[in-house]
């Protein structure tokens, strides 16, 4: 039988970069279509020798494939993520965070939130300047086009995931940029008017999220208030190891047009090649690409085995688990083929919706 074949390019990582892209070559092996993985190096030492051209190529490939899978990589002279997004053009992040039952964590609620962030601007664009000294300045910088995208986007995934939409700024006190942002968010949801919209001042919405989680689904945020927010979550979560992002960049009819999905963590170099890296979060971040790749139902299997063996306490060590990295991976690998095997439906996914069919 042929298997459909999906080209990825594959992003090589530091420190546990290796042991995961492993990991996820093992996984993509359980599942009944074809992955070709494509690598980019993008380690420390290839950075460092190769400089830009490493990044042309990089780019390059990834509009041809339009989905990559990026593993974490060392923040050195450059951020590898900082640069891919400014050449790319990927200006939204979707964040996934839910708990998830059984997974050690601080807080006593189920709290379920699609972070949809501007990933351009707001005050991360410049690092600003002294005037003197004893001053200093910055600019914040909100455009209608990035707004736009992230707002069809959210709106989008809430129409199809029958969900509400929440943006969140600071429009009374920040009354250009953060008033541009509430209205253009405003006039994308006018065109969804069966999807209910929300507004809330940032700070409020921080304390709201943790007191009434069950009120916020999907929140549109700018920048740096996406970048709190999301960490805040993945906190509420139970640890910043399991978040998974995908980082979209779209043509002009808002379809998106590349999509880069990483993990939230980082490079780990306490226990690189200990055989303890938790791969959940990049089997995360490989289930959205499946969704965006309009395989569904296998993005279901591989979200939902990673979800219900870790409930069932199949876990590595940062989740108090015995697991080593190649057993967990092993365990999920097995899981899907089961799934796919029998087609048993898994337990109510939650909400990575496809989130452009067009692509
Ligand atoms: P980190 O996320 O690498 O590690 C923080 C702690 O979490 C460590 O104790 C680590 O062992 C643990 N941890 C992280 N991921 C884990 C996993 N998958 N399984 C088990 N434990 C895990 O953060 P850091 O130490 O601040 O950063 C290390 C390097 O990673 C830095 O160079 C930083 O710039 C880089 N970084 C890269 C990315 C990325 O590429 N997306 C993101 C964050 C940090």
């Amino acid at each position: 039988m042929n298997r459909p074949t999906y080209r990825v390019t594959e992003l090589l990582g530091d420190g546990i970069g290796g042991e995961l892209s492993q990991a996820i070559h093992r996984l993509a092996e359980a599942l009944p279509v074809r992955v070709e993985f494509i690598p980019v190096d993008l380690r420390v030492e290839n950075r460092r020798a190769r400089g830009k051209i490493l990044y042309d190529e990089a780019v390059e490939l990834i509009n041809t494939t339009k989905v990559a899978l990026k593993h974490p990589t060392a923040t050195t002279e450059e951020s590898p993520n900082a640069v891919l997004r400014r050449k790319l053009d990927l200006s939204v992040i979707h964040r996934p965070v839910y708990t998830i039952p059984g997974v050690p964590t601080n807080f006593r609620r189920e709290l379920d939130l699609d972070i949809v962030r501007i990933a351009t601007g707001g005050t991360y664009d410049d690092p600003g300047r002294m005037i003197g000294d004893d001053g200093a300045v910055s600019l914040r910088i909100v455009e209608r086009r990035p707004v736009r995208e992230a707002a069809r986007y959210a709106f989008n995934l809430a129409r199809k995931t029958n969900k509400i939409v929440t943006t969140a700024s600071k429009y009374t006190i920040q009354k250009a940029t953060d008033g541009l942002f509430e209205k253009v968010a405003n006039e994308v949801a006018d065109q969804f008017p069966e999807v209910p919209h929300t507004i809330e001042l940032f700070d409020a919405l921080l304390g709201k999220v943790i007191m009434s989680p069950q009120k916020f689904q999907i929140v549109l945020v700018l920048n740096e208030y996406g970048d709190f927010l999301s960490d805040m979550a993945c906190g509420l979560a139970g640890s910043l190891g399991i978040g998974a992002s995908a980082n979209l960049g779209f043509d002009a009819g808002a379809v998106v047009r590349v999509a880069l999905f990483d993990a939230a963590h980082g490079t780990a170099p306490d226990i690189a090649g200990k055989n303890l890296a938790n791969p959940t979060a990049i089997f995360l971040a490989f289930a959205m690409l499946l969704y965006q790749i309009g395989e569904i139902s296998l993005g279901q299997a591989v979200k939902n085995a990673t979800l219900d063996l870790l409930r069932e306490g199949v876990r590595t060590p940062d989740l108090g688990g015995a697991e080593s990295t190649e057993s967990f991976t092993e365990a999920v690998a097995n899981e899907v083929v089961q799934r796919v095997a029998t087609k048993t439906r898994p337990p109510a996914a939650k909400s990575d919706a496809p989130s452009d069919p067009g692509l």
